[in-house]
């Protein structure tokens, strides 16, 4: 899952994005409103953290503009402490949740993966498919109720293929969703990682569409 943060003050950047990646996150950041609409409009985010008083362009304007060309990507907006009208505009605009400053970090986390939980249809923080378990809050995989140890990577795609399952999800969309914008990028990793997990959580769980992308099924 992979998040984008737009936010100017450097020591909360800082420390939501040092936050998030030990949260198991790809993250994105940007420090003004012109930078996090351009991200936003031209990268693929499972969600978005805004606050709403940036320079160049202020979250509201950013968010609006989003909305009117179509991103549809979960909006966690950032308001000033207390101030009910900035709530009010936050979601007129088309924000999915505000937390108001300041805050705790573990709440923002929590309410991120509500908000990418619910984009992807999914109820519960504990995704199931056949005998494997993924806890979106621990970060715990178990097979058949046996601790399954992946690496950050691992657990980035199948977390991501476990929010989609029974879709193909393409390589492209895999590569878009797991790593953040500076790394770099190599789609035959994928295919890596994805033997990797079959030889841990069991060959059928991942099928291969040849063409189209891997699919992730109720075994
Ligand atoms: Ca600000």
């Amino acid at each position: 899952m992979r998040v984008l943060i737009v936010e100017d003050e450097p020591n909360l950047l800082r420390q939501l994005k040092a936050a998030l990646e030990t949260a198991g996150y790809a993250v994105d950041v940007a420090s003004d409103g012109e930078d996090g609409h351009y991200l936003g409009s031209t990268e693929s985010y499972d969600a978005v953290v805004l606050d709403l008083g940036l320079p160049e362009l202020d979250g509201l304007t950013v968010l609006d503009r989003w909305r009117r060309e179509g991103h549809v990507m979960p909006v966690l907006v950032l308001t000033a402490r207390d101030s009910w009208s900035d709530k009010v505009a936050g979601l007129d605009a088309g924000a999915d949740d505000y937390l108001a400053k300041p805050f705790q970090t573990e709440e923002l986390i929590a309410r991120l993966r509500a908000l990418i939980r619910r984009a992807a249809g999914q109820a519960t923080s504990e995704l199931t498919a056949g005998g494997v378990r993924l806890d979106s809050r621990s970060g715990r995989v178990t097979l058949n109720g046996e601790p399954v140890k992946l690496t950050a990577q691992e657990f980035k795609l199948l977390s991501y293929l476990m929010h989609h399952k029974g879709k193909v999800v393409s390589r492209t969309e895999l590569i878009e969703h797991i790593y953040d914008q500076d790394f770099d990028r190599d789609s035959n990793t994928i295919e890596v990682f994805i033997t990797r997990i079959r030889k841990k959580l069991g060959a059928e769980l991942i099928s291969t569409t040849r063409g189209l992308g891997y699919s992730l099924n109720d075994i």
